[in-house]
C-alpha cells in the first residue's frame, strides 16, 4: 500500500477517518446503494478489501441498524453526517466509507448502482467480506 491516504469525516469534525488504499482511488467506483436508508442519505460507499481504515471519534456516534440488521451505520451524533457502515464478519469488523464524506476534490471513479438488499443475509456477508475494508481501527479521543 503506497498510495496517499484519503481523509474525510463528518461536517463538525467529531468523526474523522483516514483510509489507506491498495490501489488508486481513481479505480474505485463508489456504490450507490438503493436501499431506502442509503437513498434517503444519498450515501455512496467505497472500500478496499486490501486497505485499512482508521476512524477517530470524539464522543459516541449514532449507530443504526435496518434491513437485515447485520450492518451498523455510524453517523455523527452532533452534525448527523453518515460516515461509515460496519459489519462483524468472522469476528472481524469490516467497513465501508461514505464517499460523500471525503475531504477535498472527489478522487473516485464514477459511481455505480448497487442493490445488496436483493441478497439474503449470508450472501450479503459474503459480498461484504470480499469488498469492504478488513482492517478497521477505532480511536476515541477527548474533546
Ligand atoms: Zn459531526
Amino acid at each position: 500500500m503506497n498510495t496517499t491516504p484519503l481523509r474525510g469525516g463528518c461536517h463538525c469534525g467529531r468523526l474523522g477517518w483516514e483510509a489507506r488504499l491498495s490501489q488508486s482511488a481513481a479505480t474505485l467506483s463508489p456504490r450507490a446503494c438503493d436501499c431506502s436508508f442509503c437513498t434517503k442519505h444519498g450515501a455512496v460507499w467505497f472500500s478496499d478489501a486490501h486497505g485499512s481504515v482508521h476512524l477517530r471519534l470524539r464522543g459516541e456516534p449514532l449507530r443504526y441498524r435496518q434491513g437485515s440488521a447485520q450492518a451498523e451505520f455510524i453517523a455523527c451524533s452532533h452534525c448527523a453526517v453518515l460516515v461509515m457502515v460496519t459489519c462483524l464478519i468472522d469476528e472481524r469488523t469490516h467497513a465501508a466509507l461514505n464517499a460523500r464524506t471525503v475531504d477535498g476534490p472527489v478522487p473516485f471513479a464514477p459511481e455505480q448502482p448497487a442493490s445488496p438488499q436483493r441478497l439474503d443475509a449470508d450472501d450479503k456477508r459474503e459480498r461484504w467480506s470480499q469488498l469492504w475494508f478488513p482492517d478497521v481501527r477505532f480511536d476515541y479521543v477527548d474533546d
